[in-house]
């Protein structure tokens, strides 16, 4: 049996992940598997039930799951209250800090039936499957932040901090990873500007000699987002740290066709995390428009990473994959021809398939 705990959150979160559930419920009656789910409050959720983004029963319950299946939190409800009570800072950040989830692994990977649905051209992304890793415990988003008075005005300050340990551990499952793939790793820094990319560099550098059958190849964050679009294939394993990943899987999101087929898995810690890449999308939730691959494929992961399901974990992926030969799309990918279906339709299909 594997517990799940279940945190929907805000918006479309509350339309995705019950989707993503009843294709684990179908995995679950073909394979003889147990799911025992548990559901948590998180986010804006969880703001206005009990006064914080993050309750200590949520965690508890996290840390007593073998996996935690998450949708997204966040909305213009709660943007105008106190940093750290807002559901990403109060609680996204410190969810992943606590549960030591360090290493978020995004794939952007390009479906055949979807290669109209992106906005560049056929001949530039057929065939593209890119793994990015991106540091999620470090950086920018966690380093000390405040704000001082100038006689002008203010200055507000964000640190940027790495420790080699940092680096290191999130670089090794970056050589690891591209072992198994391609043997190409890309690393990301900015190098040329940033103190901590130098540091960031040189670990990257000499743990390389650890891993020689991988070839590394070090690229600016800057030329990276222009080769992404440039020539996309010359990707398959990226490493960077947080923000630069942050930036460049939404990037990399638009090369398959939509931010709604990416998943994510946070690894790192004793329990996963997985989540869409996708935010709460205040502007379609209520309206069943969202589209549910990315959680669906983010409970693939799950499968894949947290229980060693392999097979389990690819069959629901062949299903995505079939679904979408047969022509159903949510409206980001709808194109013309297509056949429309709603959030909840889009998880029907999926459940059938398997
Ligand atoms: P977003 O990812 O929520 O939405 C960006 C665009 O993509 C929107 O047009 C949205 O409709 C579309 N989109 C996203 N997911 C989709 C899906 N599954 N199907 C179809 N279309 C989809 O990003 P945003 O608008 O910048 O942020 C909205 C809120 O989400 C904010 O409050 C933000 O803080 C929060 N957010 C949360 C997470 C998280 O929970 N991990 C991540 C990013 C943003």
């Amino acid at each position: 049996m594997f517990k799940v705990a279940v945190l929907p959150g805000d918006g479309i979160g509350i339309e995705i992940v019950p989707e993503a559930i009843k294709v684990l419920k179908a995995i679950g009656v073909k394979y003889g598997h147990t799911f025992e789910f548990t559901e948590g409050l998180i986010g804006g959720a969880a703001l206005d039930a009990v006064g914080v983004p993050l309750p200590e029963e949520t965690l508890k319950l996290c840390n007593n799951s073998d996996a935690i299946l998450l949708g997204a939190i966040g909305g213009p409800k709660w943007d105008n209250i106190p940093v750290h009570l807002r559901p990403e800072a109060g609680a996204l950040l410190p969810l992943r800090k606590a549960l030591g989830l360090y290493a978020n692994l995004r794939p952007a990977m390009l479906y055949n039936a979807l290669i109209d649905a992106s906005t560049l051209k056929r001949e530039v992304i057929e065939g593209i499957d890119i793994m990015v890793i991106r540091e999620l415990t470090g950086g920018l988003y966690f380093g000390e932040k405040k704000r001082e008075k100038t006689p002008t005005g203010q200055a507000a300050i964000d640190t940027l901090l790495y420790t080699t340990e940092e680096i290191e551990r999130i670089a090794r499952l970056g050589f690891e990873i591209a072992g198994k793939r391609k043997k190409v790793l890309h690393s990301v820094d900015k190098a040329n500007v940033l103190e901590s990319s130098r540091l960031w560099r040189e670990t990257v550098t000499g743990l390389a000699k650890e891993y020689p059958e991988v070839e590394i190849i070090h690229m600016y964050v800057d030329n990276c987002a222009m080769q992404l679009v440039r020539w996309p294939r010359q990707f398959d394993v990226i490493v960077t740290e947080n923000m630069f990943g942050d930036i460049l899987t939404d990037q990399a999101s638009m090369l398959t066709g939509s931010i709604g087929m990416l998943p994510s898995a946070s690894l790192g810690g004793k329990v996963g995390l997985y989540e869409p890449s996708h935010g709460s999308a205040p502007d379609i939730a209520g309206q069943k428009k969202a589209n549910p691959l990315a959680t669906i494929l983010s409970a693939a992961m799950m499968l894949r990473y947290s229980f060693n399901l392999n097979n389990e974990a690819k069959v629901i992926e062949d299903a995505v994959v079939r679904v979408l030969d047969l022509g159903f799309r949510t409206p980001d990918i709808m194109e013309a021809g297509g056949k429309p279906v709603n959030t909840e339709e889009m998880g029907d299909k999926v459940a059938e398939q398997i």
